[in-house]
């Protein structure tokens, strides 16, 4: 039976000459077949995961064993983690092992408006900076404390 949500690997050489970035869709799980990222993938690269859906445990450990190939010898930039990926990842920071994370999509709430918000947050500074509810212009409160996410923004030298 198809999967309700196949996976794919879209490639865009077209934003950057020397970096090519692949956008992941789709749920990550066991039929996923991570290896064709390492056929992708250049001498620098950059994974844009906003489309990542839904992550189990065997989608989780095959994420880190090619994470762990990709990023040897090779710089990798993580950009627009979906909450999804953040979620997993706040638990499993392996996840993001030797690599660069470049933004990630946060989940806040509108008391107000009584609404989920998605903001995309790209640095340490970005998670001090309350960001407001685009209907009402109250200031969101973050699901998940900044301290606890400041570890993805973490640069390796
Ligand atoms: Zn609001």
């Amino acid at each position: 039976m198809p999967s309700p949500n196949p996976f794919r690997f879209l490639v865009d050489d077209a934003a950057s000459m020397s970096t090519r970035t692949i956008r992941l869709e789709g749920d990550l799980d066991e039929r996923v077949d991570l290896g064709q990222l390492g056929k992708l993938a250049g001498a620098r690269m950059r994974i844009d995961l906003s489309g990542v859906t839904r992550i189990n445990s065997a989608g989780v450990h095959r994420w880190v064993l090619c994470l762990e190939i990709l990023t040897k010898g090779r710089q990798v930039e993580l950009c627009r983690c979906s909450s999804a990926f953040v979620a997993q990842a706040l638990m499993i920071p392996n996840m993001i092992a030797g690599a660069r994370v470049e933004s990630v999509f946060l989940d806040y709430w509108c008391e107000p408006c009584e609404q989920n918000e998605v903001v995309l947050v790209a640095s340490v500074a970005d998670l001090q900076t309350r960001p407001q509810c685009p209907r009402c212009h109250s200031v969101l409160e973050p699901d998940t404390a900044g301290s606890l996410v400041e570890f993805f923004f973490r640069r390796a030298i």
